[in-house]
């Protein structure tokens, strides 16, 4: 008989509305797994107490999210590659005693890419608009997977001039900024919004871009509502695309993986997620 459920966690604030736990719960009461998935809200300067009673209690992870990704950095032992070149947690794991720090939101985008939308990024041409947390998640994973060119686009300079110049020795990417409207060209093969434009509740905005040329694939990281009106424009235009519920779903399930080393039900975890967004 064993009565003890392993623990995993969210540390954020706000926190209260964020749905992982949600979709994590789900996976566990799927797999027949005695885990719990807890939401959980510190304060920035109690982010160390809560790590330290996280390692005391022998957690088996947690994610970070705003404000704690950068911030938790300093409170565990090893980063993974990606985790230190994004420069930001989002997954810890836990290896005998050693807290380890992962990035999974670029690997999230990057499952579903290549699992849902069937595109290898190897040696495509792609815009990504946005330079961010989410973007430079994805740009590194771009670079690390041989993109060919890689254009970032982004409304000012303070933030995508220093992640260009600090990816620049990953792989061939440069800035654009942006001017009145971006005009796609047909040789782009994936454009990505990793802006918040279009995040609930602004649902009516939209990343100003010119698509009556485009051929590409267009992907969304904001996932609620799951159709942006970005989406809708380029599905108009008869192209086709990648949601960023995918994104959030394949992050979860990579989060799941490391902590439990089984493979989650990626429908269960999509169907939960979509009927918690929907409430
Ligand atoms: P940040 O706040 O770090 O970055 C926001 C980005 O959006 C910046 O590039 C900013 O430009 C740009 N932006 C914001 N408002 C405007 C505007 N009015 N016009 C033009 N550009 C604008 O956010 P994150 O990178 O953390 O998140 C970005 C989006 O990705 C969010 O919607 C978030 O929910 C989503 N996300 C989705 C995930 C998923 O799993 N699907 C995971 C993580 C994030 P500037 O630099 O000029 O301010």
């Amino acid at each position: 008989m064993n009565f003890k459920a392993e623990l995993v966690a969210c540390f954020g604030q706000p926190v209260a509305e964020n749905p992982t736990g949600v979709m994590q719960e789900a996976a566990f009461a799927a797999a027949g797994l005695n885990w719990r998935y807890l939401t959980i809200e510190v304060a920035p300067e109690g982010l160390g107490d809560a790590v330290r009673g996280a390692r005391a209690m022998g957690w088996r992870g947690f994610n970070c999210t705003i404000p704690h990704k950068v911030a938790v950095i300093p409170f565990l032992d090893e980063l993974s590659r990606e985790a230190r070149i994004i420069g930001a947690v989002n997954t810890v794991r836990r290896e005998g005693n050693r807290l380890i720090g992962e990035n999974t939101d670029g690997r999230g985008f990057m499952r579903g890419l290549r699992q849902d939308a069937g595109m290898d990024p190897k040696g495509k041409r792609v815009v990504l608009l946005g330079a961010g947390g989410a973007a430079r998640a994805i740009a590194t994973e771009l670079l690390l997977a041989g993109v060919e060119d890689l254009v970032v686009v982004n409304r000012s300079s303070e933030r995508a001039a220093p992640m260009v110049e600090d990816l620049k020795q990953h792989g061939p990417i440069r800035f654009v900024p942006w001017g009145v409207s971006y005009e796609v060209s047909p040789e782009t093969d994936l454009l990505v919004n990793a802006t918040s434009l279009g995040l609930y509740p602004n649902v009516d905005w939209m990343p100003d871009v010119d698509l009556s040329r485009a051929r590409c694939l267009v992907a969304d990281a904001v996932f609620n509502p799951p159709v942006t009106k970005f989406l809708a424009a380029a599905q108009a235009q008869g192209l086709r695309t990648l949601d960023g519920l995918t994104m959030l779903v394949y992050q979860g399930v990579i989060g799941f993986e490391m902590w439990t080393g089984a493979k989650p039900d990626e429908a269960v975890m999509k169907l939960t997620l979509l009927a918690a967004m929907v409430k």
